[in-house]
Formats: C-alpha cells, sequence, structure tokens
C-alpha cells in the first residue's frame, strides 16, 4: 500500500505563533471593552494534554513520541482542530492553533469550539507501518478527549485521510460502536463529505471574489500570486482562474514560477500528479523565488504555504492591493501596521480559510445523519457560509474602523464571550 503525506512545513525562524495571535486577541478585547475575568478565560486554553507514545519501530527499537491535544474552547459546541505531524510540533504553536480554531469556527457561526492537537515526529521518515502504530497509540491516549460530542479531530499538515480512518477505527473499536463523527477529513467511502478536499481553496475564491467586488477588482483584468501549490494553494489558484482571473505566479517548496502572460493551472496541477512531488521543472513559466513572489505587482496575493511569510522585513515591499490569507498565520503580527498603512487589504486566515471547518462541519452533520449531500448541495451552503462571514466581518471593520483581522478577531471573541456570559461560571 502507498499513501501519499501531505509536506511537512520546515523548520522556520518564526516568531512564536502564540504571541502572534495573543497580539491580535489582545488588541481586539481592548477595542470591545472585555471585562478582565473574560478576558482570562479565553487566553489560557481549557485543556491541555501531553502524552508520551512509546511505538516499536520497524527495527524493533521502542522510540517515544511527544504528543499533543489542546482543546481551547468548547463553549460554543464541541471542539474542532486538525492533527499536525512535523518535527516542529511544539506545544506553543499547538496552543496558538487551537485558540484560532475557536476564532475561526465562530467567525463562520459553525457551533464548534476549538481545538489542535499535534504529535513531534517526521511522517516522511515513517513507514506505513510505524505512522499506523503511532497514530492507534496517540488515538488510545486521547481516547477520554476526543469524541463525537466532545472533541473532533481532523487533518492538517502532515496527516491525511487515512491517518483519520485509522483513529475512526481505533476509537470505535476502544467504545464498542461505530463512530464515524469522531473525526473528519475521512476518505469518501468511510463518511467523508464529497467537497471536502477543495472546501478550503474554494472557501479562499469566494472571500477573494467577495473582497475583490468590494475593491472594484475585476477578475478578468486581475493578476493573482499564489505562494504554495498543496490542497490549498492549487485549487485557490485553479478556482481563481476560473473566474477569469490570471494567474502569473505559483510557488512551492522548490522555489518560484513566474508568467507575465499568465499560468495555466490545470498544466501545472498535472505536471505535479504525473512528473514529480514538486513544481522543479515545470517549463510554463520562468523561476523566481518565493521572496520575490510575495513582492510581485500582482493585484492579489494568495500565502497558502507556512506561518510567518509576511514580516515587518518584507511588509513594505509588498505590492498587492488584497492579501486573501489562505494559510494559517502567514502573517506576522509585526507586519500588520505596515500593510494598515499600504491600504492593503488583508481577508485574514479566520476568514478566508474557514471553508475548510465549514465542509468539515457538514461531514459531521451528515455523519450524525446517515444520509450523505449531494458535492452541489455541500457548495453552495458552504459558499453562503463563506459570504456571510465575509459581509460580517466587513460591517465590523467599518463599525469599529479597524483591520478585517481585528474585525473578525472582534466578531469571534464577542460571539465566544457572551456565550460564556449566558452560560454562567460558578
Ligand atoms: P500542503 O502540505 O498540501 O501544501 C503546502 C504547500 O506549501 C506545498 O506546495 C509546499 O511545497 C509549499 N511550501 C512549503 N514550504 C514552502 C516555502 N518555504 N515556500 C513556498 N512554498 C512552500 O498543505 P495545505 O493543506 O495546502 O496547507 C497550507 C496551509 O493552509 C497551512 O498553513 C495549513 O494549516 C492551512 N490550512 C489548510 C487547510 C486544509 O483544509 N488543507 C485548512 C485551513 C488552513
Amino acid at each position: 500500500m502507498t499513501v501519499k503525506y501531505k509536506e511537512p512545513a520546515p523548520i522556520v525562524d518564526h516568531l512564536n505563533p502564540l504571541d502572534s495571535m495573543m497580539e491580535r486577541f489582545s488588541e481586539a478585547a481592548e477595542i470591545l471593552g472585555l471585562d478582565e475575568s473574560t478576558y482570562n478565560s479565553l487566553k489560557s486554553p481549557e485543556k491541555t494534554v501531553a502524552v508520551s507514545l512509546p511505538v516499536t519501530m520497524d527495527n524493533g527499537k521502542i522510540e517515544v513520541f511527544e504528543g499533543y491535544r489542546v482543546v481551547h474552547s468548547s463553549k460554543l459546541g464541541p471542539s474542532k482542530g486538525g492533527i499536525r505531524y512535523a518535527p516542529s510540533v511544539n506545544l506553543d504553536e499547538v496552543k496558538a492553533l487551537a485558540a484560532w480554531m475557536t476564532w475561526k469556527c465562530a467567525v463562520v457561526g459553525i457551533p464548534y469550539g476549538g481545538a489542535k492537537g499535534g504529535i513531534k515526529c517526521n511522517p516522511r521518515e515513517m513507514s506505513v507501518g510505524e505512522l499506523e502504530r503511532l497514530t492507534r497509540s496517540y488515538t488510545v491516549a486521547m481516547s477520554d478527549i476526543f469524541g463525537p460530542e466532545k472533541d473532533i479531530p481532523a487533518p492538517d499538515m502532515g496527516t491525511n485521510p487515512q491517518i483519520m480512518a485509522w483513529i475512526m477505527d481505533e476509537y470505535s473499536k476502544l467504545k464498542g460502536v461505530a463512530s464515524p463523527a469522531v473525526v473528519t477529513g475521512k476518505p469518501l467511502v468511510l463518511g467523508g463529505s464529497l467537497g471536502r478536499v477543495e472546501a478550503t481553496g474554494r472557501g479562499v475564491m469566494v472571500s477573494a471574489r467577495t473582497a475583490m467586488g468590494k475593491l472594484k477588482i475585476n477578475p478578468a483584468k486581475s493578476t493573482v500570486a499564489v505562494q504554495g501549490f498543496g490542497n490549498v494553494g492549487s485549487i485557490s489558484a485553479k478556482l481563481m482562474a476560473l473566474q477569469g482571473c490570471k494567474i502569473v505566479a505559483i510557488s512551492d517548496i522548490s522555489g518560484a514560477y513566474y508568467n507575465v502572460k499568465g499560468i495555466d493551472i490545470d498544466e501545472a496541477i498535472a505536471y505535479l500528479k504525473n512528473y514529480s512531488d514538486t513544481l522543479e521543472g515545470y517549463k510554463g513559466a520562468e523561476k523566481i523565488t518565493n521572496e520575490e513572489l510575495l513582492t510581485l505587482n500582482a493585484d492579489v496575493l494568495i500565502p497558502a504555504a507556512l506561518e510567518d511569510q509576511i514580516t515587518e522585513k518584507n511588509a513594505s515591499k509588498i505590492q498587492a492591493k488584497l492579501i486573501v490569507e489562505g494559510a494559517n498565520g502567514p502573517t506576522a503580527s509585526n507586519a500588520d501596521k505596515i500593510l494598515n498603512e499600504k491600504g492593503i487589504i488583508v481577508v485574514p486566515d479566520i476568514l478566508a480559510n474557514a471553508g475548510g471547518v465549514s465542509v468539515s462541519y457538514f461531514e459531521w452533520v451528515q455523519n450524525r445523519l446517515g444520509y450523505f449531500w449531494t458535492e452541489e448541495r455541500v457548495n453552495r451552503r458552504a459558499d453562503r457560509i463563506m459570504k456571510q462571514a465575509f459581509e460580517t466581518v466587513y460591517a465590523a471593520s467599518l463599525k469599529y474602523d479597524v483591520s478585517m483581522r481585528i474585525a473578525a478577531y472582534i466578531v469571534a471573541i464577542d460571539k465566544v464571550a457572551s456565550t460564556r456570559q449566558l452560560r454562567g461560571t460558578y
């Protein structure tokens, strides 16, 4: 059996993502006039679980892996969030990603709290058997945390539908009941949802189109640069091209590729599928650096690769009028002010890439109903969620005279804080 794993992010010398998240959280909380007790209760995760996972490797030796699950909030409903397998996984990163999930679910109005999990490992250097044993061992360790009504994992960097299938299987065996709704992002045959694979890129496209409408950018006359050509980047690029935009640059770990006349995205996707794991050697464009891609003269920039790509070092050189964040945390908090001063509109990650968790929610709903929707129905409902969320955040940005990013945090924090108030604390 061959299993294709997503490219884990290389370790980058980035700012602590928890600090980036907290800076924006604090700014929004101050504007909202959040009282101290609410502020304190929302800034810390509800539950932090760290486990040591001994796994027998193929060579017979036992290796011990660090695993985490952080439940940031369950105020709006069961907590939801992916599991990351990468050598760079650490508790601060998992805490930041868990809080982002809380804000993301609240922004798009789905009845979930936020969580995230991670295992410090390198999935590319592990066999399928080792990954299966590690995943089952993690599921056993987290069996009291996970649950269709408690905490629902999903794939993130370094994990994939096969890993979700193992979690679903192990959890169902432990509980003695079939529990497909314990995890989303499953293979279709095990209860996955149509449209899930494309959902994040589709939501990025819907956010970009809505923002372009506000900025009076005509898609047919616009140029777009996309950083990252994995699930989110390649599908965003493909769907933006279908809207009539000219995709002038794409990139992946091998570098960036630029063509002023526009890149044929279907051809680039086919190149990736048929010839190589990366775009290395792709002939449809001239090679440039990833740094050059970020500062290109294109109307729209879609960072869809890693955290902290736009920083105080390069923000002043960015020429795009609109940035739509496909990745989680691609803009460091120290770049926000520079982008605002330049008048660049940023559709923030917790809004722009929320199409994925929205369709994960649909997968969970379908699993609980035992009834499956058509792709057309999934897409229609997801597009509606994304458009409504965009308009809510846009209206808040006008009301409070703040960036779309701070407006998204305001919308989210307000919702979670009022739920906390209604549920009460003793
Ligand atoms: P992926 O592994 O499918 O793709 C990542 C892409 O980034 C690959 O093309 C990789 O080569 C490229 N990349 C890696 N390092 C790079 C570098 N230094 N410069 C340029 N490109 C580089 O991952 P994905 O699922 O597309 O996720 C991308 C981002 O979107 C992550 O931040 C992830 O957390 C976020 N996200 C993903 C989803 C989803 O549903 N997949 C949902 C929400 C957010």
